[in-house]
């Protein structure tokens, strides 16, 4: 399975999605035809790996966004009571009171440094 990168060309400037892997012998524009050498292998597997990375950290982003969102409308759906399913909250309910909009808070800054650990390094390969 290859790497899918931005490539430029320096022949006639278009811009396209380049699929990269191992073993390519040249990596090729699309309207012009204009080629060059395939990276070299060190280079090709810090691409991949920084990219595999960037996956995971934006996976781990989109959860905590997800858990943080689903926090949050569990903590408006208690507060009315008549339209709930929940039992209506008392001030003891700790879970209620502390717990959804603390589990909100940090769920969005988490999702938040991940997000950006996940869109630091963008890729673009001109030829
Ligand atoms: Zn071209």
């Amino acid at each position: 399975m290859g790497v899918r990168v931005k490539a430029t060309c320096s022949e006639c400037l278009t811009t396209h999605w380049s699929e990269l892997y191992l073993g390519q012998e040249d990596i090729k524009c699309p309207a012009c035809g204009h080629a060059m050498k395939a990276l070299p292998e060190g280079e090709y597997n810090e691409i991949e790996l920084t990219l595999k990375k960037q996956k995971l950290n934006n996976i781990i982003a989109l959860v905590s966004f997800g858990l943080a969102f689903l926090c949050f409308f569990l903590w408006i759906f208690k507060q009315e009571h008549q339209y709930s399913i929940f039992p209506h909250p008392t001030q003891e309910d700790f879970w209620y009171v502390n717990g959804f909009p603390a589990v909100t808070i940090v769920g969005l800054l988490v999702g938040l440094v991940f997000a950006i650990l996940g869109s630091r390094h963008r890729f673009i390969l001109e030829f």
